[in-house]
């Protein structure tokens, strides 16, 4: 048997046609969703994740504005640039792209930010709504992989979801939506004992861990669904997944590629944030 593929590429580009169309009602209305971005520094890895959700904005209609901040930046200034953009109407949607240099917290960042503009998902006050079922902004990894895996119109409901990884913008929320989905979720980390056995446990794997090939398909059960998480590069410059992609596809029953996965669909919902962020000034 060899899995189902489910495209995060295919399924982004759907997504994305239908957020051009609310963004041009929206535009009729007089609103145009707007989305800052805050950068710190020159890491090669932020500033390409910052074009390509920029070049994503432009794409479906969403005003986009960058701050680029040099690394020297303290907290203090870069709490004044995001108290000016709290306050600002054009401005729905507010990202400072992460990791921050070692002068500046990243919970008192996080916290400056408007939780109504949290676009990320990542104020205390929208995980703690996340966490009782009230509707918020979502964290955008986890947000699309719920989309993901409903996308195949695959039940969720009393099943088994392992979760590999406990990081605030991944694990931990992806595995608390979908025991708001009514799975029985477990969750694994590096002080986990026999790992491999709760692995083989679940009928809904997803690996957040960041090391090339982590899981084998001798850790996947026979028809599960597996969500692979992880960007890596191997030893070849290539990009590869947490989980051994062409073994695992021979055991599971549907399964997330990288790249092309997990990825596409977290900007997407990043951009859906900001829409629905804009659609609240209009109700
Ligand atoms: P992270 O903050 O580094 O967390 C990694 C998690 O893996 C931690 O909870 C850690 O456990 C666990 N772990 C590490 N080694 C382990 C081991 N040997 N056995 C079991 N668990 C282990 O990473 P993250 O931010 O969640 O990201 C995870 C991966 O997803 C990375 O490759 C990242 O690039 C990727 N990612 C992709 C997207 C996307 O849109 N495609 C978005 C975000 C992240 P402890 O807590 O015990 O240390």
């Amino acid at each position: 048997m060899s899995a189902t593929v489910i495209s995060g590429k295919e399924l982004a580009k759907k997504k994305r046609e239908e957020l051009t169309h609310e963004v041009e009602g929206l535009k009729g209305k007089g609103v145009t969703p707007g989305l800052a971005v805050i950068l710190i520094g020159e890491d090669p890895a932020s500033q390409s994740y910052v074009r390509s959700k920029q070049k994503s904005c432009k794409e479906i209609g969403v005003h986009s504005e960058l701050y680029e901040l040099p690394e020297s930046t303290t907290q203090e200034e870069l709490l004044e640039r995001i108290d000016a953009l709290n306050k600002a109407e054009h401005i729905h949607g507010i990202l400072v792209q992460l990791p921050l240099p070692d002068q500046i917290s990243e919970d008192a960042v996080i916290e400056a930010i408007d939780p109504n503009k949290d676009v990320d998902g990542f104020h205390p006050s929208n995980i703690g709504k996340m966490m009782i079922g009230q509707e918020t902004f979502l964290p955008c990894t986890p947000f699309g992989i719920v989309e993901m895996i409903k996308s195949k119109e695959i039940e969720i409901e009393g099943k088994h979801v392992v979760v590999v990884g406990r990081s605030n913008i991944v694990g931990k929320p992806v595995g608390q939506l979908l025991l708001n989905e009514n799975a029985t979720v477990t969750y694994c980390h590096s002080r986990t004992k026999n790992m491999k056995e709760m692995t083989r446990s679940a009928d809904i794997l997803v690996v957040a861990v960041g090391r090339a090939h982590f899981l084998d398909a001798d850790a996947i059960k026979e028809g599960a669904v597996v969500i692979d998480v992880g960007v890596n590069r191997n030893d070849e410059g290539k990009l590869v997944g947490d989980v051994v992609y062409d073994n695992a596809k021979e055991v599971a029953s549907y399964i997330t590629p990288v790249p092309g996965g997990v990825g596409p669909m977290t900007i997407t919902m990043l951009l859906h944030n900001t829409v629905e962020s804009a659609k609240r000034i209009v109700k």
